[in-house]
């Protein structure tokens, strides 16, 4: 061990820079997360589950002969099991985890917000 090693100076600026790459790693940790929470993957109309309950991204292009109760009204935005934020283009449905479904889009499962 050398005197450098006993230096309360020293041992401070260790210190300091420790706590600073601590807090980097933790806020390198956390924004990753945020921005995955911010945009999920969009829902393909072409994955086999939205085809199973036939999601559009636009609720006008819902098959009418198919689902003769679908109204050009119903969207997701107005599903209940949409939880998006109010206004935004995408966001995650209850039906679909880990993916966002179009705010404008529609599927056979819509439920009127509650
Ligand atoms: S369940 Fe509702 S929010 Fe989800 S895709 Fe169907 S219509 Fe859209």
């Amino acid at each position: 061990m050398s005197n450098h090693d006993h230096n309360p100076e020293s041992r401070r600026r260790f210190l300091r820079i420790a706590a600073g790459t601590a807090a980097a790693a933790a806020i390198a940790g956390v924004l990753p997360k945020a921005a995955r929470s911010a945009g999920l993957p969009h829902l393909l109309p072409a994955d086999p589950a939205a085809v199973a309950l036939g999601y559009v991204e636009n609720t006008a292009k819902a098959n009418q002969a198919k689902y003769p109760n679908h109204k050009v009204s119903q969207d997701c935005s107005n599903c209940n099991f949409y939880k998006g934020a109010a206004g935004s283009a995408w966001g995650p449905c209850q039906l679909f985890p880990g993916k966002d479904v179009n705010a404008k889009g529609w599927c056979s499962a819509h439920a009127p917000k509650a």
